[in-house]
């Protein structure tokens, strides 16, 4: 390996698909890295087509040796970390291949990014949901990889709901396209589902059909502020029993309001120890009566309620939820958020047993994410440099997974396996469960070499 691999992959993909020096370094970690996590690789390329990705896998399957597909290294389970073999970024491949408004759909490469999407289908009228956090960087490869969600999956669901065809380059270099244009397609077992949140080691994603909508008109964002958890869930559960649907529920704890209170437009009340985040969207007439709807469920309790009809007020808005995650960091310098799943019913019993893990191991802790999806980011704060710290938060979030598992809900709701939970997935599926999962990754990838060690280990 070393110089001879690199000197045969130039041979292969031509100089320009390796990337070298320096650069390197920002191909071997994703965003565990503010938990101290970072990867060694034997060499990294960027393809420059869909061609060349399926010459580099043929090449390696050959020859053994493994691949780390990667997108825009946002993952937050570790799984575009390499421990060694080829990291192989998608990045080049970024064209939108066809775009048909008036059928409301889109065909693109993988490496394009999820906010170019959002962009794209806006300037036409249209509308694609799914909205991972860091939509700048991510790409559509990797949020098919990770079955990626966001806020407005609790009205509209999750990438996979709105990727109708994937196209992938599989064990010995073969290309599939599974599904297409189609809506709906009930031809043989579904693997375009499968290969939504496969994490990359079933093949290499190339690219994808996707389906939009007509954007809503009208999106008005409904807050409340709470002094206690429990009146900020009770909250919640009349947004549920009121039957109103809400295009996002979203919640963040006193620790995360601490450390983004200062930026918070227009200020929260000092006594805020809870937020919800809804809101109303439809036609514009709709949406206010859904938006006045909101405002009577969540008034109870609340210490302040805001109704933002203004597009200004909501940009603010989204654009200050999209820091928290940094503004947490901010705090100690480090942190390690775990995304555990669980029954909407069981939330409040969840954000207890969280800041219960991080009491024990001694830990600042703090939440927020999608409450109406029971998904929580519970995180704990740490300097990444410390490693005891960090071998402290592991077990604080092996407290949560247990917790998690016995609440009837998952260790991972969006972020996916990757290296950081691979040992948790047996205890959460069981043994017949996890046989299936062994068998499914034998079935796709017999050598072992689409981003080995990750998600579903072999034995
Ligand atoms: C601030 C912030 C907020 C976030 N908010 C959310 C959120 O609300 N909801 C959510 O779901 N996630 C969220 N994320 C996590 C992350 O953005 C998503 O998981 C995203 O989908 C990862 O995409 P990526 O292109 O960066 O993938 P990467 O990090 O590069 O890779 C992730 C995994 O996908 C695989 N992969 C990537 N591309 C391909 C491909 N073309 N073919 C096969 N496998 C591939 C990799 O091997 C790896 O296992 C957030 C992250 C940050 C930093």
């Amino acid at each position: 390996l070393g110089a001879a691999l690199l000197a045969d992959l130039a041979r292969l993909l031509g100089p320009d698909a390796l990337v070298q020096g320096p650069a390197v370094r920002e191909y071997l970690r994703d965003s565990t890295e503010m938990q101290g996590l970072f990867g060694a690789a034997d060499a990294v390329v960027a393809p420059a087509g869909v061609e060349q990705v399926q010459a580099l896998v043929r090449w390696c399957y050959e020859r053994g040796v493994a691949m780390v597909p990667r997108g825009g290294g946002t993952g937050f389970a570790g799984g575009a970390v390499p421990r060694g073999g080829v990291v192989v970024s998608l990045e080049r491949l970024r064209s939108i291949r066809t775009f048909e408004p008036e059928l409301w759909r889109m065909q693109l490469d993988a490496g394009v990014t999820t906010a170019r999407v959002h962009r794209t289908a806006r300037e036409s009228g249209l509308y694609f949901p799914p909205d991972p956090g860091a939509a700048e960087q991510s790409q559509i490869g990797g949020n098919i990889a990770c079955n990626a969600g966001g806020p407005h999956s609790f009205k509209y669901g999750v990438t996979r709901d709105w990727v109708t065809g994937v196209e992938a380059v599989v064990a010995g270099g073969e290309l599939v396209s599974l599904g297409g244009p189609t809506r709906k397609d009930v031809a043989g077992y579904d693997l375009r589902s499968l290969f939504c949140g496969s994490e990359g080691t079933l093949g290499i994603v190339t690219g994808a059909w996707l389906r939009l909508i007509p954007a809503p008109p009208a999106q008005v964002p409904v807050l409340a502020a709470y002094g206690s958890t429990a009146a900020g869930v009770r909250a919640l559960r009349r947004v549920y029993g009121h039957g109103l649907r809400s295009a996002v529920l979203e919640y963040l704890d006193a620790g995360a309001l601490d450390s983004a209170r200062a930026a918070f437009p227009g200020g929260l009340p000092a006594d805020a120890r809870f937020l919800v985040i809804a809101e109303a969207d439809g036609d514009p007439a709709g949406a206010e009566a859904l938006a006045e709807e909101l405002d009577e469920a969540l008034a109870g309790e609340a210490l302040r309620v805001w109704v933002m009809r203004e597009a200004a007020e909501r940009r603010d808005l989204w654009r200050w939820r999209g820091g928290v995650s940094f503004a947490v960091r901010g705090r100690r310098g480090g942190k390690m958020s775990e995304d555990i799943c669980v029954p909407f019913d069981r939330l409040e019993e969840a954000l207890e047993l969280g800041e219960a893990a991080g009491r024990a191991l001694g830990l600042p802790t703090c939440s927020w994410g999608h409450a109406g999806d029971g998904n929580l980011h519970a995180t704990f704060m740490i300097d990444a440099g410390d490693a005891a710290e960090v071998a402290r938060a592991e077990q604080a979030a092996r407290l949560l997974f247990e917790a998690a598992i016995e609440l009837g809900g998952t260790i991972t709701g969006e972020h996916g396996i990757g290296l950081v939970k691979r040992e948790q997935l047996p205890r959460q599926l069981g043994e017949a469960a996890m046989r299936l999962q062994v068998e499914i990754k034998r079935a796709f990838d017999p050598r072992n070499l689409f981003n080995p060690g990750k998600k579903v280990v072999l034995p």
